[in-house]
């Protein structure tokens, strides 16, 4: 997928390009898009051809949803209940973007630049028809990127696309970053650069710890594994999307005037860091919910059945932790999904209730995901141990355990998430100084 935009001629660009990507809060008012537009002009004098990708002006994409739900009804996902709804979702929620690509437009060609908005049809940006979570497809950048080797400033809406059909899609909460690292790949660009109002990715989020670090680089697995487990810094897809291209990204600030020192953080592949951390960061997710099935009938298909229906569901299962429960003939099965699907996934396992024989069904959904994560834990023992020890010291208790090659997570209760992301930051040694 997303080969470079089918470039005729030449299969690189003429001159070296590159994206850059403006969250909601970056433009959240037309003083800041001025700011924008200055960062902008900076990054044009170094002769570069740029694209720019926007996101809608922070707030306006929730005002949007609000609008969608009130008149297609609440919905328990993202988007509205029921499909048949999610294409109209769409078309209300991706119409912040176009008003910021406007606007940065127009305050670049106050600056003097050469400057054009491009909307997904004009591009045209593609995806595939899952509405409010498109995956982006194949397109052709050939006439984008000759407008910006003719040096015309492109700006261009982050968050959506258009099918093959011509409907308009979304790409999920956060998607602007996606838009641009797609953006990256297809036009080849040297790098895709995230301006946000952070000066780059923290060691934790730097909102709840105040000794967090920024670090210089990250991996793009360990950025992987920090988005999805809740980091959203970065949204996944995006980091997903980097890896596979091999597209270099820089997470910097946009609150930094043009000209000030301004380094960010860049995610690239693993041998291009020299000083490898055990554990290089910690994300913490409150979006999660725990079920617990207590005495499910012993029977070799159980499983198969549980977490079929609930798949079918669309439930988005996580952890999964099985045990013998006292009685004989029966166990208990524990897992965890995100907290909007949790009332769901209870009911797909009510109404299977008879069929696969169980006992009791419990939801809490007041639990948290604390996760360490670091390239350095395939080598190293006892990063396990001074997870454990650290929770223990502070009295929280750990439900459930869930591992993989550079991360390991713990379910706690949700009260305890700023204690046990503060407790693991010190343990891990990643306070700054
Ligand atoms: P934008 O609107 O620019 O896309 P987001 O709000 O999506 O910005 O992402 C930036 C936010 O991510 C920061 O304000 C910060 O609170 C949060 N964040 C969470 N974890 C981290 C982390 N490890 N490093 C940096 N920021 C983080
Ligand atoms: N505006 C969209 C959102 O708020 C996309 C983005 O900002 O990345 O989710
Ligand atoms: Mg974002």
């Amino acid at each position: 997928m997303l080969r470079p935009g089918r470039l005729k001629g030449p299969v690189y660009a003429s001159m070296s390009r590159l994206v850059m990507k403006f969250g909601g809060t970056s433009v959240g008012d037309v003083d800041r898009i001025a700011r924008v537009a200055r960062i902008v002009a900076s990054e044009a004098r170094r002769g570069r051809g740029l694209a720019v990708v926007v996101s809608a002006m922070a707030g306006e994409t929730d005002r949007l949803v609000g609008l969608a739900r009130g008149a297609g009804g609440q919905g328990g996902n993202e988007a509205l209940s029921g499909a048949g709804f999610d294409d109209e979702y769409d078309v209300v929620v991706s119409a912040g973007e176009q008003v910021t690509t406007g606007l940065l437009a127009l305050a670049l060609r106050r600056l003097g630049l050469k400057a054009r908005s491009w909307q997904n049809w004009q591009i045209p940006f593609r995806t595939d028809a899952a509405h409010a979570r498109a995956r982006v497809a194949d397109f052709d950048t050939t006439e984008l990127g000759g407008s910006i080797d003719e040096g015309v400033i492109a700006v261009a809406p982050g968050f959506q696309g258009i099918t093959v059909g011509n409907r308009i899609t979304t790409l999920g909460r956060g998607g602007s970053d996606t838009s641009a690292v797609a953006l990256a790949a297809a036009l080849k660009a040297e790098r895709c650069d995230i301006y946000t109002d952070v000066d780059g990715v923290y060691t934790t989020d730097p909102r709840i710890v105040s000794r967090a670090r920024r670090l210089d680089k990250i991996s793009y697995e360990e950025m992987l594994e920090m988005a999805s487990l809740g980091a959203k810094v970065l949204q996944t897809r995006s980091v997903e999307l980097a890896f596979a291209q091999r597209v270099p990204v820089r997470v910097l600030s946009s609150f930094v005037e043009p000209g000030a020192p301004n380094p960010g953080t860049l995610v690239c592949a693993e041998d291009q860091i020299v000083e490898k951390h055990i554990v290089s960061g910690i994300a913490y997710s409150r979006d999660e919910a725990k079920i617990t099935l207590l005495g499910v009938a012993n029977s070799i298909s159980a499983e198969a059945n549980i977490f079929g229906r609930l798949a079918d569901a669309g439930v988005n299962v996580d952890m999964i932790v099985q045990t013998e429960a006292r009685h004989e003939g029966r166990r208990n099965i524990v897992f965890t999904c995100p907290d909007r699907d949790a009332p769901l996934a209870a009911e797909t396992i009510e109404s299977q209730r008879e069929k696969v024989g169980v006992d009791e069904i419990h939801v809490r959904r007041d639990v948290a995901k604390v996760s360490v994560i670091g390239i350095g834990m395939r080598s190293q023992v006892g990063v396990a141990r001074t997870m454990f020890e650290a929770l223990a010291q502070k009295g929280i208790n750990i439900e459930a355990i869930a591992t993989s090659e550079i991360k390991i997570s713990v379910l706690i209760d949700a009260a305890y998430t700023e204690l046990a992301v503060r407790a693991l930051h010190t343990a891990y040694g990643l306070d700054a100084a």
